[in-house]
This record gives structure tokens, sequence and C-alpha cells, in this order.
């Protein structure tokens, strides 16, 4: 007997509780759910309760698992319980020679860095007729060894972004450190808001500019206060 639903449940319940708290409406928030540490089994039953925005931070893991899932998908067409379609999200560091194995497959690549991968991926979208989504990441944590653009690189990098024909850029990404002490979660989630902010209004992107991903298992809560639009969540949910 799982406790996948009894878990998902609880979660969706704190979603709502953290949203009533910061007046937000649920359904404003997006739920990926991180399966890279979650066996095939569990990942259907996910889908199977309606789930269908997945996220994985590995190539190999997202081309392996994502077409398990099809397949599945494809075989269970006539249930209409099931998703018709699977979302994947990209949301850990992308290599530049595996962003063509990668844009087939994915809905929204949440971990743009630096101009030599967008360049990289447009390339790769113009050659495969695609538009792929993107995430700009930003290092809100200025911790040394994280990915990410620095918070001061940022705007100027969504500005280059911009002009590149093939990807649209739709937000930002980023991710707090690894501690217990909430305040520095909170300010890190509150830089990258201002951040969303300054560039919306200095007109730095366009009006398909709406995401803020943050949030995962231990600081989703401290996200939605400070305004996540996309929450990405694994062992909340599996552990
Ligand atoms: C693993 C991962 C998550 C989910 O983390 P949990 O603590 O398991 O919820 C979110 N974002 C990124 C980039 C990850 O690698």
């Amino acid at each position: 007997m799982t406790r996948i639903p009894e878990r998902i449940k609880r979660l969706e319940e704190t979603i709502a509780a953290a949203c009533a708290r910061a007046k937000r409406e649920p359904a404003d928030i997006r739920l990926v759910v991180v399966t890279k540490s979650a066996e095939i089994e569990q990942i259907l039953e996910v889908v199977r309760l309606g789930y269908n925005h997945l996220g994985e931070n590995r190539v190999q893991q997202l081309k392996k698992v994502s077409a398990q899932v099809a397949e599945f998908v494809e075989q269970h067409r006539d249930d209409p319980a099931l998703p018709k379609e699977i979302h994947w999200h990209m949301i850990g560091h992308l290599q530049r020679n595996k962003v063509r194995q990668v844009l087939p497959v994915v809905s929204l690549i949440h971990s743009v860095d630096t101009l030599r991968l967008a360049e990289e991926i447009n390339g790769s979208a113009a050659k495969l007729n695609l538009q792929p989504r993107v995430l700009l990441q930003v290092n809100t944590s200025h911790e040394p060894q994280k990915y990410g653009v620095p918070v001061g690189a940022a705007t100027h990098l969504a500005e280059q972004i911009e002009t590149l024909p093939y990807l649209k850029l739709i937000g930002l990404m980023t991710m707090a450190p690894l501690t217990r002490n909430k305040d520095v979660i909170r300010a890190c989630f509150a830089r990258a808001r201002e951040l969303y902010y300054e560039m919306r209004g200095e007109k730095i992107v366009g009006d398909q500019f709406t995401e803020l991903s943050m949030g995962m298992s231990s600081d989703y809560e401290i996200a939605i206060e400070e305004g996540a639009t996309i929450l990405r969540i694994g062992s909340a949910i599996f552990a």
C-alpha cells in the first residue's frame, strides 16, 4: 500500500494554506512533480492521479523516464482519468552537447544561465523547427559553486536572450541554499521576485514573461509567500 496519494493530498493542503496566507489562488501555482528519486511505478501512480507536469534534472533520466511514461499514457488512451499529455520540465544543469537530445522532449527548460547555452538552444531549435520555452536561472544565494547567472548580470543576459528568435524566455528560476535559516531562504526568493518585476517594468522582457520557478520540498511555503508560480517538488511526494 503506497502513501503517495496521502502525501500529495497533504502537499495540496499545505499549498492551499500558504496561498490563503499570501492571499493568492492555488490555481495560479503550477506543481511540477520532480521524479528524479522515484521508481517508475511511483511516477505512473502520480500520473494516474492526474498530475501531468513532471521534472527531471538529468538528460539521460529525462529521456528514459519520459519514454516510459509516454508508453503508459499511450496504452491507456481510453482511460478518461489519465492526462492526455505529459509536460516535461528540465530542471537541472544542461550541458550544451545535450541540448539537441532534450529539445524534442521538454516543455520548459528551467536552467538557462549563460548566453552560450541560450545560443545553443536557439540554434538547435531552428534546425528542429521548435520554439522551446526557457527560464533564466538566477543565483540569488551568492554561493559560488551554484549554477545560475549572478543577480547583477541577469538583466543583461535576459536582454541578450530576448534577441534570439527561436527561444521564448518566460520567466526566472532560482534555488535557495540548503539551510534551516528561513530568513536566508526568504531573502533569495524575494530577490528573484524583485528581479522579475524589474525586468518586466523596464520592458527588458515581453508579455510572455510570467513565471517564477522557486520552491522545493523544504521551502515551497516560503516560495509561495514570495510569489512563486511554479513549484518543483520531489521528496515531499516520494521520499
Ligand atoms: C531535486 C530538485 C528539486 C526537488 O527537490 P525536493 O527537495 O526533492 O523537493 C527541485 N529543483 C531542482 C533543480 C532539483 O534538482
